[in-house]
């Protein structure tokens, strides 16, 4: 199953090492051309090719790569004016160090670890480096942060000349030589499970999940390692008795959708290893957003909703302006510890609608309102088309009409009579806390 699982289930013809790329015939613990216990075995392992890269400890690396002589101490980013861990090292991460733990606490945990100020402008930096050799490789590139993405190398292997496997196995050693991090690899069939093998054996990993054991595999893993079951939802299913996906591989769609609405969707197909959600390279210019930075951070949903409305009407203004439309609604949030989290939801016809961008963006919202702060929210719609087919008159849904018809009579008024002669319910009297209080537009 996966890299590092006895042979046995393993095709020994589907081999090769992770240091010198020599292909293994037979399949045994250390390569049989550099005795490098790295080796990797999987019987699909040259038929995938949906791939999830992320660097390890990304900040944390670039500064013991830049600094040599922190290479074997503990070293945590972070402090600074928000006072909690951005990234801490894998020596750090021993001692007990997380991710968003206040520093006082990582420093009672460790108390001779090296703090170092995120140094973002460099780190961009770098993430873009890694980002361009990523681009190398294939045109699908779908970036999720500053340091992971998602590529799809399907049809790459003539341009390569050999299987996505070996392509990705030499790019991370590429990384290393070249930009003096490191990376992990999940291989897969499918987005989800690619990240979950990403994450599995970091760091320096490269983990394989085919489709022969995407279910059996699942079945033992706890329901938070689906995408978009948070602490809160885990805890909702938990009272429910539902604790591994495996219990949720024997509960019909029906049921799951009848409690947990369009959730129960997702942990229904997820839960057996469906997910045909595509990897889109990102090209600003197919896209309509508009985001807004935080002057003080934000935690709660109540907080967030007004500007969430906000943007939506300021990317609908856009739309309607350019007479274009999107089919694809993406929430995009960034923490206070720099980490970016964007949401998509695709809906069954391009809008150009504030009301529908600013719903679907509320029902993404709603999940990661976790009591995470954050520092920037933005909203937006891809999928871009001419709007001749968009928002086509819901007969089922009246309400949806309805709000249609007041958006229009809205608009009217606005461009009659300027963008606030006519405030909705959300953002009325919100002051300038309900209005974005500086917008950046992209
Ligand atoms: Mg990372």
């Amino acid at each position: 199953m996966f890299a590092s699982m006895p042979a046995a289930v393993n095709d020994p013809e589907h081999g090769f090492c992770r240091d010198c790329l020599a292909p293994q015939k037979v399949a045994r613990r250390r390569c049989e051309a550099c005795g490098s216990p790295r080796v990797v075995h999987h019987g699909e392992l040259y038929s995938l090719s949906l791939a999830h890269i992320d660097c390890d400890a990304f900040y944390a690396a670039v500064e013991k790569r830049d600094r040599p002589e922190l290479r074997d101490k503990p070293v945590i980013i972070g402090g600074g004016k928000r006072g909690v861990v951005s990234t801490a090292c894998y020596i750090a991460r021993i001692r007990g160090v997380r991710s968003a733990m206040p520093m006082f606490k990582a420093l009672e945990a460790c108390p001779d670890a090296i703090v170092i100020k995120p140094d973002m402008e460099k780190y961009v930096t770098v993430g873009r480096q890694v980002r361009a050799m990523m681009q190398a490789l294939t045109p699908l590139v779908e970036p999720i942060s500053i340091d992971e993405a998602f590529l799809d190398l399907a049809g790459t292997q003539k341009l390569h000349g050999r299987p996505p496997a070996l392509v990705l196995a030499s790019f991370a050693r590429q990384v290393e030589a070249e930009i003096g991090i490191t990376v992990s690899v999940g291989l897969s069939y499918c987005k989800f499970l690619a990240k979950v093998a990403s994450d599995f054996a970091k760091p320096r990993g490269f983990s394989v999940i085919g489709e022969a054991e995407a279910v059996s595999f699942l079945a033992g893993q706890p329901v938070t390692l689906i995408w978009g079951v948070g602490k809160a939802f885990a805890a909702t299913l938990a009272q429910d008795g539902i604790r591994t996906i495996g219990q949720l591989q024997t509960m019909e769609q029906d049921e799951l959708m009848r409690r947990y609405g369009s959730m129960g969707m997702r942990l229904y197909r997820l839960s057996r290893g469906m997910d045909d959600r595509q990897v889109h390279a990102d090209h600003d210019a197919k896209s309509v957003s508009a985001e807004t930075t935080f002057d003080t951070d934000l935690a709660t949903f109540e907080d967030l909703v007004p500007i969430l409305r906000a943007l939506s009407e300021k990317v609908s203004a856009r739309l309607k302006k350019s007479g274009i439309a999107g089919r694809t609604v993406v929430l995009k949030l960034k923490s206070a510890d720099f980490r970016i989290r964007t949401r998509n939801r695709q809906l069954p016809d391009a809008t150009r609608l504030a009301d529908r961008i600013f719903s679907t963006g509320l029902d993404l919202l709603r999940r990661e309102a976790d009591g995470t702060r954050y520092r920037l929210i933005g909203i937006g719609v891809s999928d871009l088309s001419d709007d001749g087919r968009a928002d086509p008159p819901d007969l089922v849904d009246v309400g949806s009409r309805k709000r249609a018809m007041a958006e229009g009579a809205i608009d009217a008024l606005r461009a009659k009579f300027g963008g606030k002669a006519v405030e909705t319910g959300y953002t009325f009297g919100r002051g300038s806390r309900g209005r974005p209080p500086r917008s950046d537009e992209s």
